[in-house]
């Protein structure tokens, strides 16, 4: 239930990313949101919806338009530098 609750509102947070005319605050708010069910329910979320958005401010990590991607091939990692400046490594070996 509270899984399903949060992938929900990963995905509206991901829809309203990026749209002109709605501001980022919106989407933050849902990724807020996403992790105090999390937490307060005691719900683990999946690599796939951690890695989603930033731990810093909450934002979605989406390629071009929130955060750009580095590959650092020689240790397996890609890095994702969120507009406000916080580094998110992650392997995918
Ligand atoms: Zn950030």
């Amino acid at each position: 239930m509270a899984q399903e609750r949060i992938s929900r509102l990963l995905s509206l947070a991901y829809e309203r990313t990026g749209r002109e005319r709605e501001p980022d605050a919106i989407s933050k708010r849902y990724v807020r949101l996403a992790r105090e069910i999390s937490s307060h329910y005691k719900v683990r979320m999946g690599k796939m919806e951690k890695n989603s958005f930033c731990k810093e401010c909450n934002s979605m990590l989406i390629p071009g338009k929130t955060c750009a991607v580095t590959l650092a091939s020689s240790r397996g990692q890609v890095i994702y530098k969120c507009r406000c400046g916080a580094n998110r490594k992650i392997f995918y070996k």
